[in-house]
């Protein structure tokens, strides 16, 4: 049957791509539709079909769902040209292009492959190691190559066992190795990796290249892999779909969804909403946004989490904004969606402006949050909503029920859908 896949023009940091197609047109899947202006990634057809629309948004083509295998490979060209001409982007989330990110020289530096997944829920990255290690170990080789490392660490959390014993089992280069991390958020941002994995604290304003190193999601590599060594565009996606929906609360793993579905078709694919729900999410608690069934999955779609309903907050609220978390336009939102008046916002001291946007000072590591809580209280709020990491949550605890000031966190209602423990103590 055929169906519409709606392909968005800007899936990456940068300009919006400028299509290359007009209404009317068969297009094969595999074959570029639109070329990159300026920064950014070219955008290619994820499915065969009739492209029935093309505006200054969007490429929508009428077709069949694809075979993962079936496809017209690019055209040949050296490593980093097969990367760049793939339309890769940062599959994490962060949208930025990899043949750009590759096409860096790091004087013997390292390639971190972030398999860190430390958005609670989510699970596809974690899934994909242990259905093809292989692929994301080529992958890493290739990147090292095209950037001129001379080492490369494979970060996933200690937890994740199987995983961590399917890629073991594939390293056969020993300047790879694996680093387990722990289980907590965000340890998977940039600068939390290169804390942990190297030593080093980089300042909220550097980047991990000022260290001579590179962080890559692990879907990445492995889109990386398929470009070389089989000509394959960015043309999928892996996502998890999770939360209020029938036959239960478990995670769902889809491979290879073609980037311009529906969220509307993956959430039947997956059983459809069971009952009244809050939001769908797509991606991560943390960071995700509020999304309608007739969005579609980009390149950076990550999960879809189809949450409890809201509870009703009964008193005006105080906003606590991590830098790692959700920002305070969707703070306010979740606030509003709860019934709830705005009594203030705090941001953590930890949270400083730096290229453009809130960076931590130290992701993960609380500086403390008792004058926050007791600034929000003097504003008026008799209840938060926060937004903060694992330790910074654990620390709001151990003071604001002390005050009989009750706390959300903002992911609490996709973790209620899931039955997982609330975001509030450490867990030991
Ligand atoms: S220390 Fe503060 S800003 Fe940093 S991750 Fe934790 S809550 Fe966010």
């Amino acid at each position: 049957m055929n169906r519409d896949y709606k392909l968005l023009l800007k899936q990456h940091i940068g300009k919006p791509d400028i299509p290359c197609v007009q209404e009317g047109d068969w297009v094969e899947r595999g074959e570029r539709i639109a070329l990159v202006d300026g920064r950014g990634a070219d955008l290619h057809a994820s499915v065969s079909g009739t492209v029935i629309k093309v505006d200054s948004e969007n490429i929508v083509i009428r077709g069949e769902k694809p075979e993962h295998d079936v496809f017209k490979p690019l055209p040949p060209g050296d490593l980093r040209e097969r990367i760049r001409s793939a339309g890769i982007v940062g599959m994490g989330g962060a949208g930025f292009p990899t043949g750009i990110k590759l096409n860096q020289e790091i004087n013997g530096g390292t390639v971190i492959a972030n398999a860190a997944e430390c958005e609670p829920i989510l699970n596809h990255n974690v899934k994909q190691i242990e259905a093809n290690p292989d692929e994301v170990y080529r992958g890493l080789l290739y990147a090292m190559e095209a950037v001129g490392a001379a080492s490369g660490i494979i970060a996933i959390k200690a937890k994740h066992r199987q995983a961590i014993a399917q890629i073991e089992k594939v390293i056969r280069d020993e300047r790879i190795t694996v680093f387990p991390l722990r289980d907590l958020y965000p340890i998977g941002e940039e600068r939390a990796l290169i804390r942990d994995t190297l030593g080093v604290l980089l300042p909220p304003e550097a980047r991990a290249i000022t260290v001579n190193t590179i962080i890559i999601n692990t879907e990445t590599l492995s889109r990386v892999t398929q470009a070389v060594e089989l000509g394959r565009p960015a043309l999928s996606k892996n996502i998890t779909v999770a939360g209020r929906l029938r036959g239960g609360p478990k995670a769902q793993v889809f491979m290879d969804v073609p980037i311009g579905t529906c969220v509307g078709d993956l959430i039947e694919a997956a059983g459809g909403i069971d009952g009244d729900y809050g939001e769908i999410i797509m991606d991560g608690p943390f960071m995700g946004h509020s999304v309608t069934p007739d969005d579609v999955v980009t390149k950076t779609t990550g999960g879809i989490i189809v949450t409890m309903p809201f509870l009703q907050a009964k008193a005006p609220l105080g906003l606590l904004v991590c830098a790692c978390g959700a920002s305070e336009a969707r703070m306010r939102e979740l606030a509003k969606k709860m019934g709830a008046e705005v009594a203030g916002v705090e941001t953590c001291k930890h949270a400083v402006y730096a290229r453009g946007s809130l960076k931590c000072r130290n992701p993960g590591v609380c500086p403390g949050q008792a004058d926050r809580v007791l600034r929000l209280r003097k504003a008026g709020a008799g209840a938060l909503l926060i937004g903060n990491c694992s330790d910074c949550s654990n620390t709001v605890m151990s003071l604001a029920p002390k005050l009989h000031i009750p706390v959300h966190h903002v992911t609490d209602n996709a973790m209620r859908a899931m039955n997982l423990h609330l975001i509030r103590k450490l867990q030991k």
